[in-house]
């Protein structure tokens, strides 16, 4: 007999955008180790996740992607892009997007928009589907490639406002391409999938009204769904045929603006560019072709490097030999771009209005920001403000939408395996949440069945004297040694005031929210320096993952635990000897020969075994090892006390 696991097919999610497209799986394979099962962009042979939408028309089979987007502006009449503003449409209906495309839009049957390439001595006329169908037949060969098995069946993701027709159109160009699309997803709906929304089975959650800001590059749009409590379980488990989890969500309502992206920012950038080089060089200079496409490719890299640095350095080569240079700081960017962000809160706003209507008085429970555009500060803060609680960022904002595209493809196979709801879905956190120390144990700052929401806050201090910057790794698990557990992400806190080892104190705090997302932030206290990161914990967890991991560390709970003190051990006596040693050769002087040579031979007995633990930590014994650490403790009580007299004389002297 066969098994229902190796019967199934993979069923990716692609996110068919208009300027970029992606491919993603999720809970494939179907058992196994969670982190390999997590949600996953698909990448091309190169390495890239994006897969432009752009094809180009020749002799011979069209070229889609990198290539063809790179050589756009040499073809400008056979390079097809943004065609998902075509889809489904008439003629009529598309008039307003005509003026931004490059190439010739004519009527098909039924007055339905086609695109007309010259090829040869002729035409060809192709529909948006047949052009969409090129870009899902690349993405579709390069999942097959990573996943190393065909790829027939995937869901695809399309805005919440488009008509039947654009729906159907968006399933035939699947067809096309040799996908069954085995179902259409509304791209706000994907994008709260990614972060687990909607699949918390049978959790107390009341209706939950979630906001999704899609910021892109060239258009914006924003939506508000309700997430239906009950049917989330419910839906997703599904008795009722091919039910799933982007059932639990309902529409309310939609705003946007069709051509409002970062693109415009740029544009603002390049208009301050182009002033500057008028001014320095003259107008005639500013208005090379060379030089505008020069300009314009700077301005998106200046906005780019503002989004983490506070100013940029721009430099542009000018003809005859010359450059502009010219710093820009974000402060100024967002002087520019503020009326830009502005028009997207108005569609917020318009958007929780309509929607308004449908809600009885429930507030906004969720933000979840999607498109590149989002990475910018300003727009992040300004969200934040209006809506009132911090967005979810956790989740890369290109990817966020084909991501929870493939949570929806999982919850398909995982259903069709007959392998039911196996995710995690549930109010208390499944495993624990910690710190990597320094020396590889693990700070845990929430225990595993804490109710969610929740948080903890611990202070912890640098280990090298002078330190400015530290690493923070966070995991999850129960071991206790930070190689054992799951590493969900890190980042820096840098800036931090140079200090001897252990003064700085850093405040770190986890906060996990009713939607299970962890918000881990570290604030130093004398300077203010503050470093955040956002984290979905629970992506591609099973229950029987989680179950293993709670048996693993009890098998080995003993063992951790000495490996754990032996770990803090290593740490503390390094901190100590370095501080002993520091001071033992300014005052070895003053000290008596008998403190001195029983300090000196405790020192050398600490150091002796610490770097035997380090070695092998199974070659020492930890109250051996504690035992000889407390030992230095009373033999360096002298030298203390030396020390602060030495210091306090000196300032005495410093005083006078
Ligand atoms: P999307 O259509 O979602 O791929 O968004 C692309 C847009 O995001 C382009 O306008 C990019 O310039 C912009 N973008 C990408 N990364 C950043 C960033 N770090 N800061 C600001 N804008 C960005």
């Amino acid at each position: 007999m066969q098994n229902a696991t190796t019967a199934v097919e993979p069923i990716v999610g692609i996110d068919l955008g208009t300027t970029n497209s992606l491919v993603a799986v999720a809970m494939w394979p179907l058992t196994g180790d969670a982190a390999a099962r997590a949600p996953r962009v698909l990448p091309d042979d190169a390495g890239l996740a994006m897969c432009p939408s752009v094809v180009r028309f020749g002799e011979g089979e069209p070229v889609v992607g990198v290539e063809a987007k790179q050589r756009a502006a040499e073809f400008p009449l056979t390079t097809v892009g943004s065609v998902k503003r075509l889809m489904g449409r008439s003629l009529a209906d598309a008039a307003g997007d005509l003026p931004y495309l490059s190439y010739k839009v004519v009527a098909g049957p039924a007055a339905t928009a086609r695109v007309e390439v010259p090829v040869g001595d002729g035409v060809k006329v192709v529909s948006p589907q047949e052009v969409s169908a090129y870009v899902l037949r690349a993405l579709r060969e390069q999942a097959s490639a990573r996943l190393g098995v065909p790829v027939r069946k995937a869901v695809v993701t399309v805005p919440a406002y488009f008509d039947d027709a654009q729906r159907q159109a968006t399933r035939d160009a699947g067809r096309i391409a040799g996908l069954e699309v085995v179902r259409i997803v509304n791209e706000p709906t994907a994008a709260a999938l990614a972060y687990g929304l909607g699949l918390r089975a049978g959790s107390g959650l009341r209706d939950q009204v979630i906001v999704v800001y899609d910021f892109g590059g060239g258009t914006f749009d924003v939506s508000v769904l309700r997430l239906v409590a009950g049917e989330a379980g419910g839906g997703a488990g599904g008795e009722a045929g091919p039910a799933a989890a982007a059932d639990a969500f309902q529409v309310l309502s939609t705003a946007g603006d069709t051509h409002l992206g970062g693109d415009d920012v740029d544009h603002l950038v390049m208009q301050w560019l182009l002033g500057e080089i008028a001014a320095e060089a003259g107008q005639e200079i500013a208005a090379v072709p060379g030089v505008r496409s020069a300009v314009q490719a700077a301005a998106e890299r200046a906005k780019i490097a503002l989004s983490d640095a506070e100013s940029t350095e721009v430099v542009l080569p000018l003809p005859g030999g010359r450059r502009l240079v010219r710093v820009l700081g974000r402060g100024q960017l967002e002087a520019m771009i503020m009326p830009l962000v502005e028009r997207t809160l108005e569609c917020c706003k318009r958007a929780m209005r309509d929607a308004a209507k449908q809600l009885a008085g429930e507030s906004v429970s969720a933000v979840v920001m999607v498109g590149g555009s989002t990475r910018i500060p300003l727009v992040r803060r300004r969200v934040a403000e209006v809506f009132g609680c911090e967005p979810y960022t956790a989740v890369d904002p290109d990817q966020v939408v084909a991501l929870g595209a493939a949570v929806q493809a999982g919850v398909l196979m995982q259903q069709q395996a007959g392998l039911g709801r196996s995710a995690v879905l549930l109010d208390v956190l499944p495993l624990s949440l910690g710190l990597e120390t320094v020396g590889g144990a693990v700070a845990k700052l929430i225990f595993r069945n804490s109710a969610t929401p929740c948080r903890a806050s611990e202070m912890f201090s640098t280990s090298v004297d002078g330190q400015t910057s530290i690493k923070l790794s966070v995991l999850q698990g129960e071991r206790e040694m930070a190689a054992d557990c799951r590493l969900l992400g890190t980042f820096h806190l840098r800036g931090i005031p140079p200090m001897p080892a252990g003064i700085p104190q850093v405040r770190v705090e986890f906060a996990v929210d009713a939607n299970g997302v962890l918000s881990v932030s570290a604030v130093e206290q004398r300077s203010g320096k503050r470093a955040a990161v956002q984290i979905v914990p629970n992506h591609g967890l099973s229950a029987e993952e989680v179950e293993r991991i709670e048996l693993e560390s009890f098998k080995h709970a003993r063992e951790d635990m000495t490996r754990h003190r032996i770990a803090d051990l290593i740490a503390n006596s390094a901190l100590d000897l370095h501080w002993i040693n520091r001071q033992l050769k300014q005052h070895a002087a003053k000290l008596e020969t008998a403190s001195r040579e029983q300090l000196e031979g405790a020192v050398t007995r600490l150091s002796e075994l610490a770097a035997a633990a380090r070695q092998d930590w199974r070659s020492v014994s930890a109250d051996e090892f504690h035992k000889v650490k407390e030992s230095l403790d009373r033999a360096s009580m002298r030298l203390h006390e030396v020390a602060i007299a030495e210091s306090l004389r000196s300032q005495n002297i410093g005083d006078r």
